[in-house]
């Protein structure tokens, strides 16, 4: 009966970041669901373990741009593919301003950086994919 909470809405649950009637609809689902009780308690003990899905990351940063730093480090690649991922949906889906002038920035700054040229080559040729059709390539 209560298969309908989806593991994300229970993480949300467990942030607290659900509306009150859900939260409260969840509250007493779970006096009378043993099963669904186990699942909760998988859910936190798998968050204590250091492992986010991209939706609790995202709630628990919204609030957060991430630093200069943390978005050079996005254009070099040497992030952990979770931040990594972060990121991309702050910019991409979530198109944070300031962060994206910040990236663009931190991006024009590369490109006179004759340092890293490979690294440079590779984070063009990623973002190319997204402004054209691959078959306008050849
Ligand atoms: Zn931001």
């Amino acid at each position: 009966m209560h298969d309908d909470f989806s593991d994300a809405e229970l993480e949300a649950y467990l942030d607290e970041a659900l509306p009150v009637a859900a939260m409260s609809q969840i509250e007493s689902a779970l006096r009378g669901d043993a099963s669904l009780a186990s699942r909760l308690a998988a859910i936190n003990g798998r968050r204590d373990g250091g492992l986010h899905s991209l939706g609790e990351i995202w709630r628990r940063h919204r609030l957060t741009c991430p630093t200069r730093s943390e978005l050079g480090s996005y254009l070099l690649g040497v992030l952990s593919a979770a931040q990594a991922a972060y990121i991309a949906f702050h910019l991409d889906l979530v198109g944070c301003r300031c962060c994206r002038a910040n990236h663009d920035d931190l991006r024009r700054q590369a490109g006179t950086d004759a340092a890293a040229p490979g690294r440079r080559r590779k984070y063009f040729a990623s973002s190319a994919g997204y402004l054209q059709p691959e078959r306008a390539k050849q």
